[in-house]
């Protein structure tokens, strides 16, 4: 329960609404319980007129709410039984239609603020996400970050909402009509009430059944969609593969799961309602037995309006009592999910801002010094002490194997994440010193794992700058050699981009990336292996068009392929996180080793190609 303390801030922040909100339950229940009263009178005024067989006058008049009493003091004097029936019910009625008003005014606030309060809670998740590193991103699941900006946030406005509210209004009814009822005769108020508590543990466990049952729904659910979402973006291999049967078994094997689920949860509620009716029915039962009983039998002073009073406070106390069993889960769970929440705002980024972490220009001069990084999740030692010193405006490029470290280089000068031993130095200061977002933004980078908005072309492009300059775009566009494609799109620039736009292929795909990290124009520019889905032409035109782009610019260009026409002042050879070999083009031919036989095995292979 102490998880929910987290919410009290928002409690804080909405007090006013929450306060009028609690304000309106009292009202709303206090003219509730005002029907009854005036019921009762009426009852018990019409048998005393007409002189009915078998009424005896109450030994002392019945002490009724100061309102009512005034209203009966009223209409005492009025002659005609006709009319004072019609003005008690004209009176039932106007205190239904100010009663439901403040229902309504209740909803509005304490059901608004919940809504607020789910709101401020999303964004501060949402927010609190953007602050954490990739390794937090590695190590949770999207769909438990998914869970919990959504069904965690719901469950807990079940707490801040409705839960809250139902709380107010038991507070409310048990108080004004046990005070009530008490005053009239204690006694039967006594047996009337104890069915009550059964039916608030009845229902408290029926309700976690249900909620046990929905979550296995729920469950069954999310599998049963995964497992279509999956078939329809795999249509072409499970086509090419001839496995549309085999996907059908499986789809209706968890189609059955979904099934046999939720005929369980229907049982069960078909259970739930039928024994709230009974439970109710028997407090009825008791209030009239017993007090037909009383009345028959003289001496506990009750007439039938007291039955009737206490029929119609049983059937007000009904809902809300059974609402304790259900608020009591509701708040259960919202604990359970504000915990989860309270996990995650608790996570600190492990790459923060330093304190006093100075804010400079990069000019691109970059030093690792005995750089080793070993990945914190699963202990690959990825950089084995690395050194390498790169001076502004010199291009270097990364030539190694798959999982040699190249891409590992790229994340650490981003400060994805921090190196283990040694540091990095950029224009001398070590990279933990440095503004992380200044940093970041004054890098273009290029992953190899791209990744589009579902957005259009243009604002793909300029995703990086505040305001992109539709010039700058086409410009930028134009250096990556994807401005020609792009023109040939029916909405040109404005084409969307993903599940419901164009389908680009993956070389369209790294030139849009590319074009994206070109216009942010820094001075560093980090391209991880982007060219790898592009054809050799196109390589041709981009590697000429980066030429001159990159003039004055420091560029790392990691790739697996050996750009011979590019000209790099170094080229580094990594092989398992270590170099094995640098120099420039000319150098490392002429040393014959690694990277001239990779070279060599380049150019049989585009000979073979015709390129
Ligand atoms: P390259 O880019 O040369 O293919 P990487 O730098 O991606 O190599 O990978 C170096 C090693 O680190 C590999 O063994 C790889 O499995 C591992 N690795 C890469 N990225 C991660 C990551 N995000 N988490 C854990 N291990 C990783
Ligand atoms: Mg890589």
């Amino acid at each position: 329960m102490k998880q929910l303390k987290a919410l009290n801030k928002y409690f804080w922040k909405y007090r006013n609404r929450l306060g009028v909100g609690v304000v309106f339950v009292f009202l709303s229940n206090y003219l509730g319980v005002l029907s009854p009263q005036v019921t009762g009178f009426v009852i018990d005024f019409v048998q005393n007129k007409l002189d009915l067989p078998g009424y005896k006058a109450p030994e002392r008049t019945p002490e009724y709410d100061v309102l009512v009493q005034k209203f009966i003091d009223s209409v005492q004097g009025i002659s005609s039984t006709g009319r004072v029936v019609a003005l008690c019910g004209i009176t039932i009625l106007i205190l239904a239609l100010i009663r439901g008003f403040f229902l309504f005014l209740m909803r509005q606030t304490i059901i608004v603020m919940s809504r607020h309060i789910e709101y401020d809670q999303k964004n501060e998740i949402y927010g609190h996400y953007q602050k954490l590193d990739t390794a937090f991103y590695k190590q949770n699941s999207t769909g438990d970050l998914m869970n919990r900006i959504t069904e965690d946030v719901s469950r807990v406005r079940m707490f801040t909402g409705p839960a809250i509210m139902y709380l107010a209004n038991l507070v409310a009814i048990i108080s004004l009509s046990v005070f009530f009822m008490l005053k009239r005769d204690a006694e039967l108020t006594m047996y009337v009430l104890a069915p009550l508590p059964i039916l608030a543990i009845t229902i408290y466990f029926v309700n976690n059944t249900i909620n046990r049952k929905s979550e296995k729904i729920q469950e069954a659910l999310s599998n049963l969609t995964t497992n279509a979402q999956e078939s329809y973006s795999g249509i072409r291999v499970i086509k090419s593969f001839v496995q549309e049967k085999a996907m059908l078994g499986f789809f209706t094997n968890n189609s059955e799961a979904y099934k046999k689920n939720a005929i369980g949860l229907a049982k069960v509620e078909a259970v739930y309602f039928p024994s709230i009716t009974l439970l109710i029915g028997i407090s009825t039962l008791l209030t009239i037995m017993i007090g037909g009983l009383y009345y028959i039998n003289g001496g506990h002073n009750i007439g039938i309006n007291t039955i009737v009073e206490f029929v119609m406070y049983i059937n007000m106390l009904t809902f809300p009592v059974s609402a304790i069993g259900l608020t009591a889960s509701m708040i259960q769970r919202a604990a359970a999910s504000q915990k989860r929440i309270n996990e995650f705002l608790k996570t600190e980024p492990a790459i923060k801002n330093n304190p006093g972490s100075s804010v400079i220009k990069l000019k691109g001069n970059i030093a690792f010094d005995n750089v080793g990084f070993t990945y914190p999740h699963n202990g690959i030692e990825a950089l084995k002490k690395f050194n390498l010193s790169i001076k502004s405006g010199e291009k270097v490029a990364i030539i190694g194997k798959t999982g040699s470290g190249k891409s590992t280089l790229g994340q650490l000068l981003l400060r994805m994440y921090d190196v283990t031993e040694g540091e990095i130095k950029l224009d001398g200061k070590n990279i933990q010193e440095l503004d992380l977002s200044r940093l970041r933004e004054q890098i273009s980078y290029v992953p190899q794992d791209i990744f589009l908005f579902s957005e259009t072309v243009s604002n793909n492009i300029g995703f990086g700058l505040d305001t992109a300059i539709f010039d700058n775009v086409k410009l930028a566009a134009k250096q990556a050699s994807v401005e020609r494609e792009i023109e040939g799109f029916s909405n040109q620039y404005d084409t969307m981009v993903g599940e419901r736009g164009v389908t680009l292929s993956g070389g369209q795909k790294q030139r849009i990336s590319i074009a994206r990290a070109l216009i942010k124009d820094p001075n560093l520019v980090i391209f991880d292996d982007c060219l790898s889905a592009v054809d050799a032409r196109t390589e041709q035109e981009i590697i000429n068009s980066l030429n001159q782009y990159l003039e004055a610019k420091t560029a790392i260009i990691i790739t697996h392929r050996i750009f011979s026409l590019f000209n790099f002042d170094k080229i580094i050879v990594l092989e398992d996180g270590a170099i094995i070999e640098q120099g420039t083009h000319v150098e490392l031919l002429g040393r014959n080793g690694h990277y001239a036989k990779l070279f060599a095995r380049q150019q049989e292979q585009d000979m073979k190609q015709g390129n």
